[in-house]
């Protein structure tokens, strides 16, 4: 395998500090040429003196001087601001770009890389979810090839390997069910930010594991697999799997099913999107079949976790629902954290914009943007009504 370099936009967050961990790995096949940071100034430097990047971006400018004198003299570029973001994942000197950055904040920067034609290694599934027609067809043109990051649609994408020209009869999309799972409707009513946070399986940041307990986060896959894969809403199954052993299933027109499965790390997903078609080593947790015993699978309660419902109607309704959805949902879990809101308010507030939507049924790049910042504001206005 040639050399690769990389670009890890949202390089302090957990996804990113779990890709370099990977470099770290494989120093001989991987090169780190870009990082970007929103605000972890003090992160952002380590990482970029460790891993000799050519160029670093700090979002937030005033943390710039900072950064800039702490690099200058490893002869490290500093840049600050989103614009250079966009501006430098364009760079003839990357090969991949790794988007893990959080939620809709990723839009702007992936359109760049995508539009520059550069292998996108994606994390940020808001993306796909604000924009999934537009980035896509975007990718067609540009030939830039989109690899999974997320564990579940790693899965689903090694599971389809081999396997080309041969129709998806349906998806089953894992979902651990989150830390409330076994709880009562009443019990989640009056779950806490901690109690939300706490995530059985899987290491995660805040955002993403608020909407595993809510079940958005699945409802947001579902709507990234049906643009990474072309698989309409209504062939795509969720399934709770709470040992999060099994990734995702791929089922044929004749029932056969693949299955991917692994130790839930997401190294796994992020060294395979750095490394396709090859498989390197990786210093994880091994399967051992007779320890595990068995697996377990149940259907999930659409009462407990409405999340799921809101997914399948922004699918079928199309258009800039999904991204009316998702802003919501941003705005909402942002109020969770600071406890401004209850845990039901977060799909009451997304359900409450997506009815009150203004809707478009072919929305451009710009409409996209524009019904992002109208939604968050429709979205802070419920929540302030509500929080009183
Ligand atoms: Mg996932």
């Amino acid at each position: 395998m040639e050399k690769r370099r990389i670009a890890i936009l949202g390089s302090t967050g957990s996804i990113g500090r779990q890709a370099l961990d990977v470099i770290r790995q494989h120093r001989d096949l991987f090169e780190v040429e870009l990082l970007t940071a929103n605000n972890s100034a003090d992160l952002l430097i380590e990482q970029a003196i460790e891993f000799d990047a050519n160029a670093v971006v700090i979002c937030n400018e005033d943390r710039y001087k900072e950064v800039a004198d702490a690099l200058q003299p490893h002869y490290i570029k500093v840049f600050a601001g989103m614009q250079s973001v966009c501006d430098l994942v364009t760079g003839d000197n990357i090969d991949i770009v790794l988007t893990s950055m959080v939620g809709f904040s990723g839009l702007a920067s992936t359109v760049a890389a995508v539009k520059a034609g550069k292998a996108i290694a994606l994390a940020n599934k808001e993306t796909l979810v604000a924009a999934g027609q537009i980035v896509m067809d975007l990718a067609a043109k540009h030939h830039a090839r989109i690899l999974p990051v997320d564990s579940e649609h790693s899965a689903i994408f090694q599971c389809l390997m081999g396997s080309a020209g041969a129709d998806i009869e349906k998806i089953h999309l894992t979902a651990s069910g989150g830390p409330f799972r076994t709880w009562s409707r009443d019990e989640i009513a009056k779950a806490t930010r901690a109690e939300a946070l706490n995530h059985p399986n899987w290491s995660m940041g805040s955002k993403i594991t608020i909407d595993s307990a809510t079940m958005m986060n699945k409802g947001l896959e579902i709507i990234e697999a049906r643009w990474l894969f072309g698989t309409p809403g209504d062939k795509i199954n969720v399934v709770i799997h709470p040992e999060s052993i099994i990734h995702s299933m791929v089922e044929y027109a004749d029932g056969s099913v693949i299955a991917q499965m692994g130790h839930p790390d997401m190294r796994e997903a992020i060294q395979f999107a750095f490394s396709y078609p090859e498989r390197l080593t990786l210093d994880n947790v091994k399967l051992n079949f007779a320890e595990i015993g068995k697996l377990s699978f149940f259907a999930p309660d659409l009462e407990k976790f409405p999340a799921l419902s809101l997914a399948y109607e922004s699918l079928e309704k199309g258009g800039n629902m999904a991204c009316i959805m998702n802003a919501a949902n941003e705005a909402a879990v942002a109020a969770f954290l600071q406890e401004r809101i209850g845990f039901y308010d977060i799909t009451d507030v997304v359900k409450e914009c997506m009815d009150g939507a203004d809707f478009a049924v072919n929305p451009s790049l710009d409409d996209i943007f524009e019904t992002n910042e109208t939604t968050l504001a429709k979205a802070e206005e419920i929540i302030r009504r509500i929080s009183r």
